[in-house]
């Protein structure tokens, strides 16, 4: 079970029972597409070939017969996000750590198949060999929290923390859910990568090598960690905007602050808010109410629970028959364990629908284009993250293994 929250609620416990689009890719276009995107058109980059037409009867047949004929060669990796149509056909399922680990595992896979986003393909091509070629589906499929930090704005944020006379003291910690650019500025400048269950070994890490943490991209898991697993206060925290001059914060406060935070949130758990807690709770009598820590701060205040990804699963395989469980994370997810737990009642947290729309780029037509043309020997959308990037990034990750 994740860490109980300080704050659960009493009695919360388990129950019984464009024309010619004239527009410039910006940092934060409403649809985040990946590099090599094209702005000006829908899908954003072209698939090669043909794309099956998604209404095609035979999609499934076709993927299996592509798998086939790659056999071993190929080996696909699926996000816990993504669709039930594309997981059908996942050889594991996984968080994005966890799957670029996998591709590693994996060396006689000459592609590495992720249907994923843009971020967890460069991971995966940074952690697996150089006779390895990762492939993403789809390069329409971006990250929006990802994207919130760019290598630019990062470095310009750097040159304020200097001039404000504390770079040397700060440590960068960057969320594994960032660009292969921004993991490669953190190991340059002696930091770590983390993900969402190790955030807490990471910042205390940091914070015995530094006196302050600049932590990237999302600043909900920055904050959450911080002020509910730390002790530190809110404002100890600071938000960096990198839209504003100055990150719009004065040299003072950076200086009086221990963790500044970037100004990025993942647009699917910056969604639940606190009236959909109250909400569940007033619709569910007893719902324990699970949520991720990408959530803004005072829906994980007003949460039972609090977990990544894996511990969400791993609380709902464990729970007892009849409880009830309104979970705050990716739709999709959120569905599949639904359905594989009917002796619970497990609901979406919000009322509304809210998948990841960036992750759903990945659909069978997409999967079954990527694997056809690889069956025929032509290699597409491969993701490559160059040399110098690369060293730079894995010895961040190098340095999130290492953590105590
Ligand atoms: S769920 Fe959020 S963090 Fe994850 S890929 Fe989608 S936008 Fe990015």
């Amino acid at each position: 079970m994740p860490e109980k929250n300080a704050l659960r609620r009493k009695g919360a416990k388990p129950v019984t029972t464009t024309e010619t689009l004239d527009v410039q890719p910006t940092p934060l276009a409403l649809l985040l597409l990946g590099r090599e995107a094209d702005a000006k058109s829908e899908r954003g980059v072209e698939c090669p070939g043909e794309l099956p037409a998604p209404s095609d009867p035979d999609l499934v047949e076709r993927a299996r017969a592509a798998r086939a004929r790659l056999g071993e060669r190929v080996f696909v990796l699926g996000h816990h996000y993504q669709r039930d149509e594309v997981i059908e056909f996942a050889d594991v399922t996984g968080d994005s750590f966890k799957l670029a680990r996998d591709a590693a595992a994996r060396p006689q896979a000459e592609y590495i198949v992720f249907c994923g986003v843009h971020f967890m393909a460069e991971s995966a091509d940074i952690l697996t060999t150089a006779d390895q070629q990762v492939i993403l589906p789809d390069l329409a499929a971006g990250c929006s929290m990802a994207d919130m930090a760019t290598a630019e704005q990062v470095a310009e944020c750097w040159d304020v923390l200097t001039e404000a006379g504390i770079a040397d003291v700060t440590v960068p910690v960057s969320y594994m859910n960032s660009s292969a650019d921004i993991k490669a500025f953190t190991g340059r400048h002696g930091g770590t990568i983390c993900t969402s269950s190790n955030a807490k070994r990471a910042l205390e890490w940091a914070f015995s090598q530094g006196q302050k943490v600049l932590f990237l991209p999302d600043q909900h898991l920055g904050r959450n960690t911080a002020v509910r697993e730390m002790g530190f206060s809110l404002d100890d925290c600071i938000v960096y905007n990198p839209h504003k001059p100055g990150g719009g914060v004065t040299a003072e406060q950076l200086r009086a602050a221990k963790m500044i935070l970037w100004r990025g949130h993942c647009s699917v758990h910056g969604r639940f808010s606190l009236d959909s807690v109250e909400d569940v709770r007033s619709r569910i009598p007893g719902v324990n109410v699970l949520v991720h820590p990408e959530c803004k701060h005072e829906v994980v205040s007003a949460a039972d629970y609090v977990g990544s990804t894996e511990l969400i699963i791993k609380t709902l395989d464990a729970a007892p028959a009849g409880s009830a469980w309104a979970i705050g994370t990716e739709l999709n997810l959120v569905r599949r364990l639904a359905k594989a737990h009917p002796d619970k009642q497990i609901v979406f947290l919000d009322r509304t629908v809210c998948f990841c729309s960036t992750m759903n780029r990945i659909d069978l037509p997409h999967l079954v284009w990527a694997l056809e043309s690889l069956a025929d020997g032509t290699v597409v959308n491969r993701i490559q993250v160059d040399k110098e990037t690369e060293h730079y990034a894995k010895a961040a990750l190098e340095q999130m293994l290492a953590l105590p």
